[in-house]
C-alpha cells in the first residue's frame, strides 16, 4: 500500500515536471528537498536549451488531444491515402513512409487515419451497449469502455495527424488485430525505427503512459514533423512532454 502511494506521488511529480497536462499539480513544496528533483530540473533545462529551432508549441502539427485536452471537431482539409482519410498536409510524408517500408521489404497496411468526433462517440456508445447486452451493469460497462475506447473528443485520430500502421504480413496473419506484440516482427520494428525519418513518432511508448494516459501501442504513429520527431525520439519524450518543454522555452523568451 505504502509503495503504491509513493509510486503515485512520483508519477504525479513527474507528470507535472515533465509536462503532463494538469497545471495545478504543483510539486515544488512536496519535493523541494529531493535531490532527484534538482537532477530532473537540470535535465529539463538541458533539454529546453537543446530544443530544435523554429518549432513552436502552437504549431498545428503539434496539437495535443488526449483525455485531459479534449477538443470539439477540428477544421482542416482532408485527403485520402489508400482510401483512408487523413489531414491533407500529411499525405506526402505518409505516402513516403509507406513506400519506404515497402522498399525495405516490409509492406505495411494503413489501418486507420482521421476519425470524426461523431464517429468516436458512436464507437463509445456502441461499446457501452455491447457490454450491457453481455449482462454488465451500467457502471461496469462504462469502466470497461473507458479502458479500451478513447473518450469522444479525446482521441487524437480526430486531428487527422494520427495513423494506425501495421506490418501487412503480421496484420493479415492475426485477424486484422491491433496488438502490441506485433512489435516482435522485423516489419513492425522497421516502422517504429524509421518513422522519425518521415516526421512520425510512435505516439504511445512503453514509458509514456503517465503523460499520455494511454498504454503502449506499437501501431499508432503521429505526425509531428521531422525536426520534432528526431528530438522526441532521441530523448524518449512523449508529445505532452515535448510541448511542455516548448512552452517553457517560449515563456522564458517573453
Ligand atoms: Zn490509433
Amino acid at each position: 500500500m505504502k509503495k503504491t502511494i509513493v509510486t503515485s506521488m512520483v508519477l504525479i511529480a513527474l507528470t507535472s515536471l515533465l509536462g503532463g497536462c494538469s497545471t495545478n499539480l504543483s510539486s515544488s513544496s512536496t519535493l523541494s528537498h529531493s535531490s532527484k528533483t534538482a537532477k530532473t530540473q537540470t535535465k529539463r533545462q538541458k533539454l529546453i536549451s537543446a530544443l530544435p529551432k523554429g518549432v513552436r508549441s502552437t504549431d498545428s502539427d503539434l496539437i495535443v488531444v488526449n483525455k485531459w485536452h479534449q477538443h470539439n471537431e477540428l477544421n482542416f482539409s482532408k485527403a485520402t491515402v489508400k482510401d483512408i482519410p487523413v489531414r491533407e498536409t500529411i499525405v506526402k510524408p505518409l505516402t513516403a513512409f509507406l513506400k519506404g517500408a515497402q522498399a525495405a521489404g516490409y509492406p505495411a497496411t494503413l489501418v486507420s487515419g482521421y476519425r470524426s468526433v461523431d464517429y468516436q462517440e458512436t464507437v463509445w456508445n456502441q461499446s457501452i451497449k455491447t457490454y450491457e447486452a453481455k449482462g454488465k451493469s451500467a457502471k461496469q460497462a462504462l469502466k470497461l469502455t473507458k479502458e479500451f475506447v478513447a473518450v469522444p473528443r479525446g482521441s487524437e485520430h480526430q486531428t487527422g495527424l494520427a495513423v494506425d500502421v501495421m506490418n501487412t504480413k503480421w496484420y493479415d496473419a492475426n485477424d486484422s488485430q491491433l496488438l502490441s506484440k506485433s512489435d516482435q516482427t522485423a516489419g513492425q520494428q522497421w516502422l517504429i525505427k524509421h518513422a522519425p525519418e518521415y516526421g512520425f513518432v510512435l505516439r504511445f511508448t512503453k514509458t509514456g503512459k503517465a503523460s499520455t494516459g494511454i498504454g503502449y501501442e506499437s501501431w499508432h504513429f503521429r505526425y509531428v514533423g521531422k525536426k520534432s520527431a528526431a528530438f522526441m525520439t532521441k530523448h524518449n519524450l512523449t508529445l505532452e512532454q515535448y510541448v511542455s518543454l516548448l512552452k517553457a522555452r517560449e515563456k522564458v523568451a517573453k
